[in-house]
């Protein structure tokens, strides 16, 4: 369905991102992979799906180095079609001791980088009159935990922007939603799970049912394929007119 589209999905070495590109790369595209840590592994697995695949390193708190990918992206494949604003950190702690530069930094990750890779995109999809931008938010863009500060402020921020990105282009080719997932047993999840088995010294099984009990109804973790799945349809035809939604995928999370 994607032969001949170019996806650039950010924080794409692990995870959600690395599970959207698979998803995207089995539909034909083109893989543009972003993200730190082991690059020979991701990029092997996109390439071993008959697709081609590149990789550009920004660090997504750099706006220079984001235009940078973008540009990269184009040279490379003719284009960025498919975006997927997907690189995340997180930090749990109190406002009264949350520190200023985690602040920082999770809004340049999670919500300034979005805007910055959509603005370099953009042009080129309005040149085309074709394109799909995913952002990857939360459960924590529509819903607020303790703890979270600069998270839930950066994933609202970035539910918000989903949707001036819909609208501005709502009469052309290119859509922008926004996928919320629950908890998806990811790195950046496995480090809280961990967390909270020291904290109360209980077994890693017992505290990731711990964390599922709290807030999320099905008490099953999400996984990177069905996100991978829901990114696929939102590029499908069948998708032309959704626009500026932020779709859960949480287990009943928010609907309580
Ligand atoms: P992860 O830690 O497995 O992956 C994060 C990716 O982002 C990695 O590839 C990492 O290298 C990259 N990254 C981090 N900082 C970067 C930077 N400065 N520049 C470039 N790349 C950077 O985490 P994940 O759980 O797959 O998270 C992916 C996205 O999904 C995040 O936006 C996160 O907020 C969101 N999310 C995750 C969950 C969950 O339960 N895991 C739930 C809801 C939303």
């Amino acid at each position: 369905m994607l032969q001949g589209k170019t996806a650039l999905i950010t924080g794409s070495t692990s995870g959600i991102g690395l599970g959207i590109a698979k998803a995207l790369a089995a539909q034909g595209a083109n893989i543009v992979l972003n993200g730190f840590g082991d690059v020979e592994g991701p990029k092997a697995e996109i390439a071993a799906l008959g697709v081609q695949v590149a990789y550009h390193g920004a660090d997504m708190s750099k706006p220079a180095e984001i235009d940078d990918m973008v540009q990269f992206a184009c040279r490379t494949f003719g284009g960025v079609d498919i975006l997927v604003n997907n690189a995340g950190i997180q930090h749990v702690a109190r406002i009264e001791n949350f520190p200023i530069e985690r602040w920082d930094s999770i809004i340049a990750i999670n919500l300034s980088s979005a805007f910055h890779a959509t603005r370099v995109a953009l042009p080129g999809m309005l040149a085309k009159n074709w394109g799909r931008i995913i952002n990857v938010a939360s459960v924590h863009g529509l819903v607020g935990s303790a703890e979270k500060s600069a998270y839930v402020a950066a994933k609202h921020g970035v539910v918000g922007l989903t949707k001036v990105t819909a609208l501005e282009n709502a009469t052309s080719g290119i859509t922008c939603n926004a996928i919320c997932p629950g908890w998806v047993l990811t790195p950046l999840v496995q480090k809280q799970v961990d967390a909270k088995a020291a904290a109360l010294n209980i077994s890693n099984e017992d505290a990731k049912g711990l964390l599922l009990g709290e807030k999320e109804p099905s008490k099953q973790f999400t996984t990177t394929e069905e996100l991978g799945a829901l990114a696929v349809f939102f590029c499908s035809p069948a998708a032309n007119n959704i626009r500026g939604v932020a779709w859960n995928m949480d287990g009943g999370w928010v609907a309580q």
